[in-house]
């Protein structure tokens, strides 16, 4: 199962990704534009560069998420 996590730094906080759980609902590419994107498989990602969303906004967007799938830790 933690292989299927990813995990990236952006800014200052740290953003897991439970590949598994993402729908590819796109509500948090909506919510935090300039962290997360989806990727070729239509799952989210954190963009390999920023500047990022503010750490709120982060925070937001993981909790817009309806399976919980994103984890951020500050
Ligand atoms: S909000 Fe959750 S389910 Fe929707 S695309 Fe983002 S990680 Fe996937």
């Amino acid at each position: 199962m933690s292989d299927k996590t990813k995990t990236y730094q952006a800014g200052d906080v740290k953003i897991s990704i439970k590949r598994p759980e993402c729908i590819s609902c796109s509500s948090c590419v909506f919510m935090a534009p300039k962290t997360f994107e989806l990727d070729g498989e239509s799952i989210s990602v954190v963009k390999e560069e920023g500047p990022y969303d503010d750490a709120k906004t982060i925070e937001e967007a993981a909790a817009s998420c309806p399976t919980t799938a994103i984890v951020v830790e500050k």
